[in-house]
């Protein structure tokens, strides 16, 4: 037999352990996994890792960030599969908005993708849910929080759209902050002048989080709706997740690098930029993040990208008006390994596991994304786990125009990736065209069933 691509000497890293062998590639896909391989095609790995190219499962391609420059950013932290956030408006039809969205991404991108469709009229929420999950949208985003932004679910919704997304095998994902309180937490706050993003934090207080999450599970707990929980930040939602799995219940939680690598003193100098909901907590919840994804408490690392120009987060002084979100896609890979994997906290294989091969499967994406398995897309990265890196501002790629980190050093650098068999970044530099990425149309799963 041979290949079109034979990726020699590399070590693959799987969710059961890394194993030295080759890798070969036909017809853009995994076809073995063995010794002397050959091939048309030869990449000699030179002793790197061989990561499966990671699944993000959050991103936002929104503010100062497209289709195209996200990509950018992903494909330099071996992202090669994005799932984005899409918010269609009130007055749009989900269906129609997301299927114009595939076009426009699909024009520019150059990693695989699909969409997370906000609802956006829970009045009508479980034909919608249906509908989307008819073209392949299988999970929809709610949020307990923003009210402000017109864009919060009560109880009642959120129940319901549970029910719905149950029935038609979609997955809910779900925001899951106290929204009223916040509100009134944020308004307190202002009215006696607070301004800094410690301040700020504190407006968020870890009770307001661990409100949301428990209310969600206890409606698990009669629904039986594969509910993923985005960016958990601290100790107590860790134990209500932990909690709930016991029981069974179909919960998927969620961290992101942020609150795994920054504590809230630790990022107070970055001001504004360092502005996103949840708020970056203490030195014991982030030990605890670092537990529960080595645990299985947690299941996968979502970036939660969302860049913005430094001049326009920093645009007032008052932290309160900033945008929420902070970029990290692009470093996401690089400071995990370095600050995760090199210190002992997690094995390359759980990291890679929470990074590709858990969001692939818990989203839609089993036996294609996510795994170097043979069948599956030859999405992968070349990894070397000694180089060195600097981080600065430009270490965000796209249009992330500053960097949480910038100063950090470490090692683990992304040597190349591939996107199906095809080079997209070598040596730091980006060299697949735009619109050479494809939308993935997902099935719906299976309906869960409740424990006993
Ligand atoms: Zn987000």
């Amino acid at each position: 037999m041979s290949y079109d691509l034979v990726v020699h000497g590399g070590r693959l890293v799987g969710r059961d352990g890394v194993v030295e062998a080759d890798l070969g590639v036909v017809d853009g896909r995994v076809a073995a996994v063995g010794h002397g391989l050959e091939g048309t095609r030869r990449l000699a790995a030179g002793g790197a890792y061989v990561l499966p190219g990671l699944v993000d499962p959050h991103v936002h391609p929104i503010h100062a960030e497209t289709y195209a420059s996200a990509s950018d950013a992903a494909l330099h932290g071996g992202v090669t599969t994005t799932l984005h956030h899409l918010y269609p408006p009130s007055d749009a039809d989900p269906v129609e908005f997301a299927e114009a969205h595939v076009l426009v991404a699909a024009a520019e991108t150059r990693t695989d993708f699909a969409f997370h469709v906000r609802l956006n009229d829970l009045q009508r929420t479980a034909r919608r849910i249906a509908a989307l999950a008819d073209h392949g949208h299988v999970s929809v985003k709610l949020f307990m929080a923003y009210g402000a932004r017109g864009i919060m679910v009560a109880d009642d919704e959120l129940l319901a759209a549970l029910r719905a997304a149950s029935d038609a095998g979609v997955t809910v994902l779900v925001h899951a902050e106290n929204g009223h309180m916040c509100h009134h937490l944020e308004r307190e706050a202002r009215s006696r002048g607070a301004r800094s993003l410690r301040e700020y934090y504190a407006s968020r207080p870890r009770w307001i989080e661990v409100d949301a999450v428990e209310r969600v599970l206890r409606m698990l707990r009669s629904v039986p709706c594969p509910t993923y929980l985005v960016h958990l930040t601290c100790v107590e939602s860790l134990e209500a997740v932990a909690a709930a799995k016991l029981a069974g219940l179909p919960v998927i939680a969620e961290t992101c690098p942020h609150y795994l690598l920054l504590t809230a003193d630790e990022a107070a100098p970055l001001g504004a930029r360092a502005k996103m909901a949840p708020p970056l907590r203490g030195e014991r919840d982030r030990d605890a993040l670092w537990h529960a994804l080595r645990a299985g408490i947690l299941d996968t690392v979502g970036s939660d990208h969302s860049a913005f120009a430094r001049s326009d987060k920093e645009a007032s002084a008052d932290v309160f008006e900033a945008g929420f979100g902070v970029p990290g896609i692009a470093t996401m890979l690089p400071l995990l390994f370095d600050r995760g994997v090199r210190t002992g906290r997690i094995g390359i294989e759980r990291l890679v596991d929470c990074l590709a091969t858990t969001p692939a499967r818990r989203l839609g994406l089993a036996g294609r994304k996510g795994s170097l398995a043979v069948g599956c897309d030859a999405d992968f990265v070349l990894f070397d786990p000694a180089a060195t890196f600097t981080l600065d501002a430009t270490s965000e790629h796209g249009n992330g125009y500053y960097s949480l980190y910038e100063g950090w050093t470490g090692r683990g650098c992304v040597r190349a990736v591939y996107l199906r068999g095809r080079p997209a970044l070598e040596d730091g530099r980006l060299v697949s065209s735009p619109g050479s990425g494809q939308f993935l149309r997902r099935a719906a799963a299976r309906a869960a069933s409740l424990p006993a």
